[in-house]
């Protein structure tokens, strides 16, 4: 027997042991999905789709209601895709949340995993959950169908400046500019509405500033070789790659001092840095004027807003807002308390559930 004959038997038999499979997670890991769909007529393999229960549960509990979606291709002999569903943990690290073999990105296989994904994560309907993606065939409509409350963001690599932008002021000047140099561009930019693609336009209640895919894309950098192994092999890979990284960082949270992740710190010692240059100008009640070098934002503590968007989008506070939060409590004299004004989204570990 050839070497690629022993691959193709392999391979053969494992479409044998995935109903064992599943039932072995199950019996495993109490409360996890792994569901197979057969072709109803002939009985021949479609799509499988796997989440534990420890997965699902640090989701639901400690991540941002923000998940990245993509495919990528495999390359057994018998080919395939992997769809899966990344999500970001408190400190901004991928979180593996869901993951689906099928034949090809189309509407049917993204319908199903999303609607796997929907039902077993019974993410209540008042919730506020937003999915990015590279908008690749199929998605958009899945999405439409299986998660109709959910906010959307398509991936505008080509235009981050002016997807990065919190404030609809430089957004409007960025559009304009794009628009003296390309008109056609500014066509396509104005068939999909900002809150898809940008920044200022997000939803304020997800807290989460990404606007690439380039989490799902980093995991699948992940799968490597492993993407030619049987679908067992590749699931069973990604099930020890993911149970080793939860530890990992469940051990790394452990260490935060005040409990706020590292990603956060460095976004606001970054943040410090600049709110060194503002002139600030107080009008009471917990509001203020932050005069910077082109122009003022305006700052409402109570409300934790800021004119230039990024601490609503992001739920750490600005450098304007920095400014604000140090004169104001060196105004009352009262003990200041940062974690006060970073959103519980960002603070909360979500890496305390084992696989
Ligand atoms: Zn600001």
């Amino acid at each position: 027997m050839t070497a690629f004959e022993v691959m193709l038997k392999d391979h053969i038999e494992c479409f044998s042991q995935i109903r064992g499979y599943a039932v072995m997670v199950q019996q495993c890991n109490p409360s996890s999905a792994a569901y197979i769909h057969l072709h109803t007529d002939t009985d021949i393999f479609q799509r499988f789709f796997v989440c534990f229960e420890a997965q699902k549960r640090g989701f639901i509990e400690g991540c941002r209601p923000f998940i990245s979606i993509g495919g990528c291709h495999l390359k057994g002999p018998y080919g395939g895709v992997i769809l899966s569903a990344v999500a970001l943990d408190a400190n901004s690290g991928l979180y593996p949340l869901a993951y689906c073999i099928c034949k090809g990105e189309t509407l049917l296989s993204w319908s199903w995993f999303l609607r796997q994904l929907c039902c077993f994560l019974k993410y209540l309907e008042d919730r506020p959950i937003c999915f990015i993606s590279d908008r690749q065939k199929g998605v958009i409509g899945a999405l439409k169908m299986y998660w109709p409350n959910a906010s959307w963001a398509k991936d505008e690599e080509a235009l981050l400046e002016t997807s990065k932008t919190g404030d609809k002021h430089e957004f409007k000047k960025c559009i304009q500019d794009i628009g003296s140099i390309n008109s056609q561009g500014m066509a396509y930019l104005a068939a999909i509405e900002p809150c898809h693609w940008s920044r200022h336009a997000f939803d304020k209640s997800i807290k989460c500033d990404h606007v690439t895919n380039n989490m799902t894309e980093a995991f699948n950098s992940m799968l490597k070789y492993f993407r030619a192994m049987t679908y067992l092999g590749l699931m069973e890979y990604i099930r020890r790659m993911v149970m080793s990284r939860f530890q990992q960082r469940k051990d790394e949270c452990s260490r935060w001092g005040n409990g706020v992740p590292p990603a956060v710190n460095k976004k606001i010692k970054n943040n410090s840095v600049e709110c060194k240059i503002l002139r600030t100008l107080y009008s009471g009640q917990g509001k203020y004027e932050m005069l910077g070098v082109n122009r003022a934002y305006t700052v409402n503590l109570n409300d934790k807003t800021c004119e230039c968007g990024q601490w609503q989008v992001s739920g750490v506070p600005c450098c304007h807002a920095l400014a604000s939060i140090r004169h104001h409590f060196g105004v009352s004299g009262n003990q200041c308390s940062l974690e006060d004004y970073i959103d519980p989204f960002v603070v909360q570990g979500s890496l305390s559930t084992n696989l």
